[in-house]
């Protein structure tokens, strides 16, 4: 298997003296290439540290991140961000979507961002992929959390990135939508061979991974391949 990213001994702590906070110790993994990986644990054992420090956007305190091979946690500011938009997509916990823009220019935003033609035919279309055919005019505050969740969703594979990560992506969602998402998500692997970490409490989003990471306290506590909860 190909190692995509490789995690070595990654430290983040917020803080200092008593009041240190260690959201990672040490956490040793690598990441396979064109698969589907879930991260589970508890809340506050630090998942989205993980993600946040696996793609780029935290800096661990001390170890490396290194994606294809290219140390991302001694980065440069501009090199890095030019890297995450080339080749990482990622669906925040908070959707983080633009409030003053539509659903569909917030779908094209990363296209944008990386110098690329501007296509809002693909904008509907991965909207419509999320069951948001119809929304694509409405602005982030005239959707409820479940329909913001999933214009995330299309904005972070509109440029169908080399990894995904997705804190939570079908939190806000009810089962059958959730499912939608994860069959897109399970697609970006099979059809274009994407690598995706997905943060999930869900059991049936495991279930159809590759591979399941637990956290507890900042450290990885199980590895398992194949899935089971
Ligand atoms: P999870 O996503 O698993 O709920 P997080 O990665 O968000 O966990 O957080 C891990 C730990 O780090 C928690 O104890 C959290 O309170 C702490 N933490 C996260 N972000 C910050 C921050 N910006 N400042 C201080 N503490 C933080
Ligand atoms: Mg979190």
């Amino acid at each position: 298997m190909e190692t995509l990213l490789e995690l070595d001994r990654v430290t983040r702590t917020y803080g200092r003296g008593p009041h240190t906070v260690h959201a990672l110790r040490d956490l040793d993994t690598r990441l396979y290439a064109h698969s589907l990986t879930a991260v589970m644990g508890p809340s506050g054992c630090g998942k989205s540290t993980f993600l946040q420090c696996a793609a780029g956007l935290d800096r661990p305190t001390s170890g490396s991140v290194r994606l294809a091979g290219q140390d991302i946690s001694g980065m440069g500011e501009r090199l890095l961000t030019r890297l995450r938009r080339a080749r990482i997509g990622f669906v925040f916990q908070s959707f983080n979507l633009l409030p003053m823009l539509t659903a569909e220019e917030n779908v094209l935003l990363p296209l944008r961002l990386d110098g690329k033609r501007k296509d809002p035919a693909r904008a509907r279309r991965m909207l419509a992929r999320v069951g948001l055919d119809g929304r694509a005019d409405a602005k982030p505050g005239e959707l409820s959390g479940g329909q913001q969740q999933r214009v995330a969703i299309a904005r972070a594979l509109i440029t169908e990135p080399e990894v995904v990560f997705a804190d939570e992506p079908t939190g806000s969602l009810d089962r059958e939508t959730a499912a939608g998402v994860l069959g897109l998500l399970r697609e970006a692997v099979s059809a274009y061979g994407a690598t995706v970490v997905v943060v999930t409490h869900d059991p049936a989003v495991a279930e159809r991974s590759d591979r399941v990471l637990r956290l507890a306290e900042g450290r990885l506590v199980a590895d398992t391949v194949g899935a089971p909860v």
